[in-house]
């Protein structure tokens, strides 16, 4: 791959690693997918000492960067396999997207703010995260002309699951999403058969919310 990096952000790193861990993340190839993503070149330049600490930035357009232990939270109840099709809703930063791309997720991300989408498009093209692929569009209709996925994650908090997401869903296959207003409870959905879904809580999140239509 082919960006700035350093000994210093790679120490850096693996102590935010060593942190979540900490925390309870116990999915070694979450940690070791986190160990790997330059999280410095997803923030702005005037961000890039926090950027291994284990919290959420601005990212601008009113938006944020996923805390790494959110992250890694959501990227362990996915069970991501290698070569699976992963449809990520809220591209923001694209950090989560790269975090499951070196997971080996085939990763299609949807972001509704055409700015993001753009400056995001440029930062994963000269990282080199080549299995990500990038929508502008509303994430409330997820992607029918790739459905159907692996898996789904959505990184904004919304109060139910969009139903075109769940039709998107293969069969077997698992919805990671943030539930609720105020305050979200981290919710995991599996497709039983075509019309049986299954629902697991895992604890309480903070996500910006999940907006309808593209946003200039
Ligand atoms: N996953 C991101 C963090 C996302 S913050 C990261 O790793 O940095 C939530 C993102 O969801 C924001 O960028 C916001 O613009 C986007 N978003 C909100 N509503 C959306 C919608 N309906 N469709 C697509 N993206 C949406």
């Amino acid at each position: 791959m082919d960006f700035e990096d350093s000994f210093r952000y790679k120490g850096l790193r693996q102590r935010l690693v060593n942190e979540i861990r900490k925390k309870g993340i116990t999915d070694e190839r979450v940690l070791e997918a986190i160990g790997k993503v330059p999280r410095h070149l997803f923030m702005d330049k005037s961000f890039v000492n926090l950027a291994y600490k284990d919290q959420a930035f601005p990212i601008g357009e009113g938006q944020t960067i996923s805390q790494p232990y959110t992250v890694a939270v959501q990227s362990s109840l996915l069970k991501v396999r290698p070569g699976e099709k992963v449809l990520e809703i809220g591209t923001g930063s694209g950090y989560q997207a790269a975090v499951l791309s070196e997971m080996g997720a085939r990763v299609f991300s949807v972001e509704r703010q055409s700015l993001l989408y753009q400056k995001t498009s440029r930062l994963l093209k000269s990282i080199g995260y080549r299995n990500i692929r990038l929508f502008l569009g509303d994430g409330y209709e997820g992607l029918p002309n790739f459905a159907p996925f692996d898996k789904i994650i959505v990184t904004a908090a919304v109060k139910n699951v969009p139903a075109a997401l769940l039709l998107q869903l293969k069969t077997e296959g698992l919805l990671v999403v943030p539930l609720g207003e105020g305050s979200q409870t981290m919710t995991r959905i599996k497709r039983l058969t075509e019309d049986n879904f299954e629902q697991e809580t895992f604890g309480e999140f903070a996500f910006v919310p999940m907006l309808k239509g593209i946003a200039k």
